[in-house]
């Protein structure tokens, strides 16, 4: 009794750990670990995987240091010893890198980390250097405090996130996997976070699933020509037909469980209603999230890239494009064959990049345990599954066999767009819902 005592009065006590994540996500952001997508331009992975390495090993953490298959590209990995080493290890995972900033149209400088109007304010705050100062000021606390958790946990802090882990989650899954070893679930970005579904009620959202994301290349192959002539076999003319299809084209509406789960737990709570002749439109009152549940409810393609010609009165002999495909969970198959029927027998097409769904289902001791953090933290409130229409590296730790979830924790303002602040202008977090994290993380991870 005295014994569970006094854990209850450790984990209210968790000011330090608050101030800190504060502070270590202010330092993190000032660090710029800008990833163009070009490998030769990417830069500060390296410095804030050794800054992250540093601040374990000042509270004694042993830590590894692997570069990923390319000079730079740093990451971190420390193992936590649990209480039960015949458990699978729980994975927390974080990426170092962030998209680039265009500090002109920045309130505050894009890698200033200030503090300031109750917000970090700087490219990452939100994606997700916020999530990797909760988990060290979590991981330096326990390690301070001597708690030990339930089970192994892993942290690992990587590289590349932004141009599909390539140099980062990937490699690392590709070439050390003993790193991961014994490995069983893992938590990390884009999920956790709160929406407001009616006055006063928040509904933390945890991701469960997320979309294949698949590039696609077409090419369309003519006969050359004088931009004079008659000419039957324009190259630029049919793939720009093909484009036109593909991005009209509403690929059907499938109700896959974790949308669907979404939906029905959103309904329990407000007594909104989906019309399923309407699903669309129904959506559409989500409000702020609205733009992120709508694209998980059918596949989708849009063209984002038009190369051909290099003359203008010389008909090219081939056009190509490029266009981006999100594919739902299971729906692979079915969405190529729609894809050949739209482009017809005359585009060819390849993948450029093709990584596939993941899913996992909103049950289990792990997801309990969410659940009892959150609300412990902020009663009355509801946790429920959802699907990213993007992609995180948990395509590629789900490779190991890892059940991968978002749950990166933040009680948010009812009228912040969120979702907005996802590599936007004036990206920022609020100082209150990084101390809320903290807190959340600290009970989850000492639970779980
Ligand atoms: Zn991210």
């Amino acid at each position: 009794m005295s014994e569970q005592r006094s854990v209850l009065a450790e984990i209210q006590d968790t000011s330090v750990a608050e101030d800190e994540a504060v502070s270590l996500t202010s330092e993190l952001i000032r660090i710029d670990s800008t990833n163009t997508g070009d490998p030769a331009t990417v830069v500060g992975e390296r410095a804030a995987a050794e800054y992250v390495a540093e601040k374990l090993a000042e509270v004694g953490y042993e830590t590894t240091y692997v570069e990923s298959g390319a000079k730079g590209r740093g990451n971190v990995v420390a193992r936590l010893a649990g209480a039960d080493p015949s458990r699978g290890a729980l994975l927390v995972h974080g990426h170092l890198d962030v998209v680039p900033a265009d500090a002109s149209e920045w309130s505050v400088h894009p890698f200033s980390g200030a503090v300031q109007d109750g917000y970090v304010w700087g490219r990452g705050a939100v994606d997700m250097k916020d999530m990797l100062g909760m988990t060290l000021a979590t991981a330096r606390r326990f390690k301070r405090d001597g708690v030990v958790p339930p089970r192994d946990i892993i942290f690992a802090f990587v590289a590349d996130e932004e141009a599909g882990g390539e140099y980062g989650a990937q490699w690392l899954v590709d070439n050390r996997p003993e790193l991961f070893e014994g490995a069983t679930e893992a938590i990390s970005e884009v999920g956790g976070f709160s929406i407001t579904v009616k006055d006063g009620v928040r509904a933390y959202l945890i991701e469960t699933a997320e979309k294949g994301i698949a590039w696609m290349r077409l090419r369309v192959r003519g006969r050359a020509g004088h931009g004079s002539m008659v000419h039957e076999d324009n190259a630029v003319t049919r793939l720009t037909q093909a484009v036109a299809r593909l991005g009209a084209h509403r690929f059907p509406l499938v109700l896959t469980d974790s949308v669907r789960e979404f939906l029905a737990a959103v309904t329990e709570l407000t007594g909104m209603e989906f019309d399923p002749e309407d699903l669309d439109g129904s959506v559409a009152k989500l409000g702020a999230v609205a733009r992120m549940v709508g694209a998980t409810l059918r596949d989708t393609a849009n063209p984002t890239m038009l190369t051909a010609g290099y003359k203008a009165n010389v008909i090219p002999s081939v056009a190509e494009a490029v266009v981006d495909c999100r594919v739902l969970p299971g729906r692979q198959e079915a969405f190529e064959r729609e894809l050949d029927e739209l482009l017809g027998p005359d585009v060819e097409r390849e993948w450029i990049a093709n990584l596939p769904a993941v899913e996992t289902t909103f049950d289990g001791h792990l997801v309990d345990m969410m659940t009892a953090a959150v609300t412990a933290e902020d009663p009355g409130a509801a946790t429920l599954p959802y699907m990213l229409s993007g992609g995180t590296d948990a395509k590629s730790f789900h490779t190991l066999g890892i059940r991968c979830f978002g749950f990166a924790p933040l009680r948010l303002p009812a009228d912040l767009d969120f979702s907005a602040l996802f590599h936007g202008v004036d990206e920022r977090v609020p100082v209150d819902a990084l101390r809320f994290g903290t807190r959340v993380l600290d009970r989850f991870l000492r639970s779980s």
